[in-house]
C-alpha cells in the first residue's frame, strides 16, 4: 500500500452538515512531493486535516502507512508520521522561546530530558534557527516562525509535512525561501512533502499535482499533465504557470514548465525554420 492512501473519503462538518470533502480519492508514495491546488473554500484545508486524524472520514478512509486513521489506537503513530503546518504560524506558536515550541511537541511522547534537548537542537539547526533559540517567538520574522512551526514537526521525526498555504502571508521573497529549505530538507531526509498553495508556479517542481473544486479532485497528474489541460483548469477559475501560458501563445506544441525550456524550445522551432 502506498505511503498515503485516501479512499473514496468524505467529509461532513458535523453542526453545519457542511459537506466538505466528496468522494475523495488518491495515493502518495513515501518521499513524494505533492502539490494540492484549487480556490478557497474547496476543501483544501479539510483535507490536510484528514491527513494527520484530526479529522477522519465520514465516508471512505484514510491510511498512513497502512494504519487507519479512524482507528484511536493509530492516533499517536499517526501524527507522529504526519505534520500539519498552517498558514498562520502564531496559531501554532505556544510557548515563550523558540527552544521550548519545538519541545512542546515532544513532552507527550515519554523521551528523557537527554533526548529532548538533543533532538530539539537538531530540529533547530536543520532550519536554521539554533542562534535564535532563547529568542522569543514573537520577535522572530514571519519566514522565520513558519521555520520554527517546521521544526516543531521536524523534531517528532515525522516522514510527512503537510504545510497547508504556509507561505501565503509571506513576500514573494520569503515564499520562495520557505519552499527552497523545504525542498533541500526533503532531499536530505527524504521527506514527503504535500503543500497545499494557490500559487501555480509554486507546482512546478512537484511530482504529482492533485486539483481541487468543490470538495472533490477533478484533476490529478504530473505538473505537464495537468497543465497540458489548460481549458479544464480554466474552468475551475485557475491560472496556467506564466512560462506555459507564453509556450501556448506561442503555438509551440509543448507544455513548458520552466523559462530553460522555453528559450531551448524556441531556438530549436527557429533552427528548424532557417
Ligand atoms: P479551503 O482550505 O480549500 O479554503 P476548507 O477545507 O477550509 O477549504 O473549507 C471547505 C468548506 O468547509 C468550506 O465551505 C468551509 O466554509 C467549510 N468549513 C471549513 N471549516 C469548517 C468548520 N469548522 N465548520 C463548518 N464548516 C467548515
Ligand atoms: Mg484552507
Amino acid at each position: 500500500m502506498a505511503f498515503i492512501s485516501v479512499e473514496n473519503a468524505s467529509y461532513c462538518y458535523p453542526l453545519s452538515k457542511k459537506k466538505a470533502l466528496n468522494g475523495v480519492s488518491f495515493q502518495v508514495e513515501e518521499g513524494q512531493f505533492v502539490s494540492i491546488l484549487g480556490p478557497n473554500g474547496c476543501g483544501k484545508s479539510t483535507l490536510s486535516k484528514l491527513l494527520n486524524a484530526l479529522l477522519v472520514p465520514t465516508m471512505g478512509n484514510v491510511f498512513i502507512s497502512s494504519l487507519n486513521t479512524k482507528e484511536n489506537k493509530n492516533l499517536i503513530d499517526i501524527r507522529t508520521k504526519v505534520g500539519l503546518v498552517f498558514q498562520n504560524p502564531d496559531n501554532q506558536i505556544v510557548s515563550d522561546t523558540v527552544e521550548d515550541d519545538v519541545a512542546f511537541g515532544l513532552e507527550n511522547l515519554g523521551k528523557s530530558q537527554k533526548e529532548m534537548q538533543e533532538t530539539v537542537k537538531w530540529a533547530l539547526e536543520k532550519v536554521g534557527l539554533l542562534e535564535y533559540r532563547n529568542f522569543k517567538p514573537e520577535h522572530l520574522s514571519g519566514g522565520q516562525k513558519q521555520r520554527l512551526s517546521i521544526a516543531g514537526v521536524l523534531a517528532m521525526k515525522t516522514k510527512c509535512i503537510v504545510l497547508d498555504e504556509c507561505t501565503s502571508m509571506l513576500d514573494p521573497q520569503g515564499r520562495a525561501d520557505v519552499l527552497g529549505f523545504v525542498n533541500d530538507l526533503r532531499k536530505e531526509l527524504g521527506l514527503t512533502i504535500i503543500q497545499i498553495t494557490h500559487f501555480v508556479e509554486e507546482t512546478i517542481n512537484c511530482d504529482k499535482i492533485l486539483v481541487m473544486d468543490k470538495g472533490s479532485v477533478v484533476l490529478q497528474g504530473s505538473p505537464r499533465e495537468v497543465f497540458s489541460k489548460a481549458s479544464v483548469l480554466q474552468t475551475f477559475g485557475l491560472k496556467l504557470p506564466l512560462v506555459t501560458e507564453i509556450g501556448f501563445k506561442l503555438g509551440l506544441n509543448k507544455t513548458i514548465l520552466t523559462e530553460e525550456e522555453l528559450v531551448s524550445t524556441l531556438e530549436a522551432k527557429r533552427c528548424s525554420e532557417m
